[in-house]
């Protein structure tokens, strides 16, 4: 349930619902609006009955919450979460473009291609220190230097930086150097990664898991902003499908039922998607037609030496097209809407 309080409703009426809502042994999460609060009721088993509200003093209304997840939804919060990095917005009105490469590979490397990400207009440095790779035997990321290699990203071209956390032993140095935490699409319902990106101060990207339906990738930000993280922004990436023409399928189609079920921003991962790099531009500019409020894309000035992911990396010419393709297509959207 949430209750809405009135305009501008002092803070001993929002103190005494949650009291309230203590007492009966639930979670009260206040939720600032722009002239207003509400209070999200969680961890409630059955029904909350609403008389327990209406009449209190600065109480609006009581409104039932009918799906599983309860802040990551639009019952909740209808107006659309924008996340600030950096002086980059991130969320409906805005078309944010991430790129980079899938690993940091050497500080020469990741400044050569953060210098072309940057001048083909891109906003946000992409690139992995922590890599969760398929075989134990290819290159792992260059962690805590990785990490660092980034930080000089962000001072040379003033570029915010997204890099994947893994586990739950590294969040504290990840955080400390990333911009935006990434969640990748294998520890999406590793809930005790989930519960520590509840605490953290950064914005999450939480990625879908290759299998995983919109609910359980829903309910796994949830995890995230029930732990008091309301930073959290999804990304698709494709998921598996029995086709053998990309690595996997991007689920365009999901884009428009984020965007309904939920006020949190959806990013698309195009490069993971197709896993070869002549889908990813079509995928792209796709993208953004249907309404995604980002595109994350790996990029490489040498593809054909890249340590992961070099078949799905544009090359920089390609990532500037890309970029003047979904500025075109935006504008498009914006026009329409
Ligand atoms: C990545 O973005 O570097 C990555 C590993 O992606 P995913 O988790 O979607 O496979
Ligand atoms: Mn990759």
């Amino acid at each position: 349930m949430l209750i809405v309080m009135n305009r501008n409703a002092p803070p001993e009426q929002i103190q005494r619902v949650v009291r309230i809502i203590e007492a009966k042994g639930f979670t009260a999460r206040p939720i600032p609006g722009g002239d207003r609060v509400s209070i999200g009721i969680l961890n409630n088993e059955g029904p909350v009955d609403p008389a327990l509200f209406l009449g209190l003093p600065g109480v609006k209304e009581a409104i039932p919450v009918t799906r599983p997840y309860k802040l990551v939804s639009r019952e909740i919060k209808p107006e659309d979460t924008l996340i600030q990095v950096g002086g980059v917005t991130i969320g409906n009105g805005h078309l944010t473009v991430m790129g980079g490469p899938c690993a940091i590979e050497s500080e020469e490397q990741a400044l050569t291609i953060a210098a072309h990400v940057k001048n083909a207009g891109g906003h946000i440095f992409r690139g992995g220190a922590y890599k969760p790779r398929t075989s134990p035997y290819t290159f792992q990321g260059l962690g805590l230097e990785g990490l660092k290699i980034l930080a000089k990203v962000r001072e040379r071209y003033d570029l915010p930086v997204v890099t994947e956390v893994m586990d739950n032993e590294t969040f504290d140095q990840v955080e400390e150097y990333a911009d935006i935490v990434q969640i990748g699409t294998r520890n999406m319902q590793n809930f005790s990664l989930l519960k520590r990106a509840g605490l953290s101060k950064r914005p999450i990207m939480l990625k879908r898991g290759m299998s995983a339906t919109l609910e359980e990738w829903l309910m796994a930000a949830e995890y995230i902003m029930a732990g008091g993280n309301h930073q959290v922004m999804l990304c698709e990436r494709g998921v598996r499908t029995f086709v053998r023409h990309s690595r996997n399928t991007l689920d365009l189609s999901v884009v428009p039922v984020v965007i309904k079920e939920s006020h949190l921003p959806i990013i698309i991962d195009p490069s993971h998607a197709a896993g070869v790099r002549d889908q990813v531009i079509p995928l792209s500019r796709a993208a953004v037609a249907v309404g995604a409020h980002g595109l994350m894309v790996e990029v490489h000035h040498e593809p054909q030496n890249a340590l992961s992911d070099g078949a799905q990396s544009l090359y920089p010419d390609q990532f500037a097209r890309l970029c003047a393709d979904a500025r075109k297509m935006h504008a498009v959207v914006r026009a329409e809407s």
